[in-house]
């Protein structure tokens, strides 16, 4: 019989979605996005849903509760701009155990009240509970798009320049670091940390932002991608998943993606493949999406956008390494039912 485990996070999502109806017909689509979409007349509602788990997605011995607040609600922010949405409201669900106090939950309101005016969203609901073990922050996002401007991530067309926002595989690094920290305090808590050169990688890893500027940016030069996915998992987990809703393929020119100095001087200390790290990485936030090659000419001008392949009609991912050796992008994205 098939289990959980054969099925991974994907293949239950499916399942879910296979034995899913859908009745109203104000549900524009349901499961399989960054985010669900309704019909409110002259706009899309969108919604989207993201929680996380102490001891599966955070760690408080190096994470900052100010900073979890921030991040959970950029992590959702980053979902509504995927869809080329702006987000509006979100609420905000907790589970505490006994081992938090009040100073602490004050914290994490703290970074969702920082975020909350970073991206010019309200609170506006929740719930609370008590958890046996452990803090769990569940957070649901309510955004609105023009109906003309909505992306998904089924419409890239061949010939398609796909394209990158921001450089890739910096939180994963960031997360070795603060991994490589916490194992030598515990070992020596007299030590003093080491890591003054590597605040941008930290930085990424703790402090994520959702894009929302370049959907800003492309509404400005009136250009909507025809598919977008936020790269939450990595980028090869990303591009299979574009190239599965699109039913298209993809090449990648692995020179063309952006990456750090840092990030690449630190995945050479921790003996890490730079390619391993940049495609399967995860929790970059960043957008990965396709244009015209018409509407490509005027993304152009904004210099947060990168272009790192195209679009062909075969079904093969393929990724260009700098040498010319061409090799299949494969899934290798975190998967978290098999981590917990
Ligand atoms: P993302 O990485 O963009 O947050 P996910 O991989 O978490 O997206 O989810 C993909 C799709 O599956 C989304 O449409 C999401 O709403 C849906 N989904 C995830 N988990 C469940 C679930 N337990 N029940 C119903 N839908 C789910
Ligand atoms: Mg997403």
């Amino acid at each position: 019989m098939e289990t959980l485990q054969d099925l991974g996070e994907f293949g239950l999502i499916n399942r879910i979605k296979n034995n899913t109806q859908i009745k109203q017909a104000s549900t524009v689509y349901g499961i399989g996005d960054d985010a669900a979409v309704f019909d409110m007349g002259r706009n899309y509602g969108l919604i989207s849903t993201d929680m996380l788990l102490e001891g599966i997605h955070f760690d408080l011995t190096y994470c900052p509760l100010r900073h979890l607040g921030y991040k959970a609600v950029a992590v959702n922010v980053s979902d509504i701009a995927a869809m080329n949405g702006i987000p509006k409201q979100i609420t905000v669900s907790i589970g505490v155990s006994s081992k938090f106090d009040l100073p602490a939950i004050d914290e994490l309101y703290e970074g969702i009240k920082a975020a909350c005016e970073a991206y010019n969203i309200d609170l506006i609901g929740g719930d609370t509970c008590s958890s046996r073990q452990g803090l769990i922050i569940s957070i649901s996002v309510l955004g609105e798009v023009e109906k003309d401007k909505i992306a998904y991530r089924s419409g890239a067309k061949p010939n398609d320049i796909l394209c990158v926002t921001g450089d890739l595989g910096a939180a994963y690094l960031g997360l070795q670091i603060l991994e490589r920290e916490k194992r030598e305090f515990l070992e020596n808590p007299n030590m003093q940390p080491k890591i003054e050169d590597k605040n941008y990688i930290i930085g990424r890893q703790l402090k994520p932002e959702g894009r929302t500027d370049i959907i800003h940016d492309l509404r400005e030069i009136n250009v909507v991608p025809t598919s977008m996915i936020d790269i939450s998992d990595g980028l090869a987990s990303e591009v299979l998943h574009l190239s599965a809703n699109s039913g298209m393929g993809f090449n990648l020119f692995f020179d063309n993606i952006p990456v750090e100095n840092q990030t690449l001087e630190t995945s050479a200390e921790f003996n890490l493949n730079p390619i391993n790290c940049v495609m399967n990485g995860g929790e970059d936030y960043e957008l990965l999406m396709t244009f015209s090659q018409q509407d490509f000419e005027k993304v152009k001008g904004i210099t947060e956008i990168t272009p790192i392949g195209f679009v062909t009609q075969e079904k093969n991912n393929i990724l260009v390494l700098n040498s010319g050796e061409r090799t299949n992008i494969t899934a290798q994205g975190w998967n978290h039912i098999n981590k917990s």
